[in-house]
């Protein structure tokens, strides 16, 4: 059984710190194997993926460049709005460089596919993604993902780079909240 403390608010872990960082070790070998020597750049997408791109870059033993971007987010909301908007732009020009998108939680895609769109227009050498998290969505836009950590069922999660309202990212779990605790129970 789950032993960690549990933040006020959440109800159920879903993912445990053991299972995340066995998960991330499996990953980051892959990416070792496949990047090699080519110094990817990985690009973490603000604020959600800190989490996870810290402890992978961390886990993985191969050159590598990071940068960020941010995008608008869903708010204080539980759902998408489909509308995205760069709110930070890389520091960097990524012409003829292997880029390594470090996205924390795949939902309707679209976000991921605006992101893609835009750096695929800045002619890198290619374009790949590792999401932690993607939900088993039906109604998802189809859009690239090269490596998930764990598909999850369609229920809203927070921990582990995750927010409702700006709070729980510092879990070093992935949960699903009390409805009580976002105020739909
Ligand atoms: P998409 O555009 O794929 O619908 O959503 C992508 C973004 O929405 C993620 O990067 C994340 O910021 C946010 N998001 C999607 N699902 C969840 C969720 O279950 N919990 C939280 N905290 N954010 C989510």
């Amino acid at each position: 059984m789950l032993s960690e403390p549990r933040a006020r608010g959440v109800a159920r872990v879903l993912i445990d710190e053991p299972t995340l960082q066995g998960r991330i070790g499996e990953l980051a070998a892959e990416l070792d194997a496949e990047y090699g020597s080519d110094a990817p750049l990985m690009v973490g997408v603000l604020n959600g993926a800190v989490a996870f791109m810290t402890d992978l870059m961390r886990a993985m033993t191969i050159p590598l460049e990071i940068d960020f971007m941010a995008v608008s987010s869903y708010g204080a909301s539980t759902r998408s709005s489909g509308v995205v908007r760069i709110l930070k732009d890389l520091s960097r020009d990524i012409e003829g460089r292997r880029v390594l998108v470090v996205e924390d939680i795949v939902d309707s895609g679209l976000t991921l596919q605006y992101l893609l769109d835009v750096l695929q227009r800045r002619n890198p050498a290619d374009v790949a993604v590792v999401a932690l998290l993607k939900k088993d969505k039906a109604d998802a836009v189809p859009v690239r993902v090269d490596r998930v950590g764990f598909p999850i069922p369609d229920e809203f999660v927070v921990g582990y780079g995750l927010d409702y309202a700006g709070r729980y990212r510092n879990l070093p779990y992935v949960a699903v909240l009390d409805p009580a605790a976002i105020g739909e129970g």
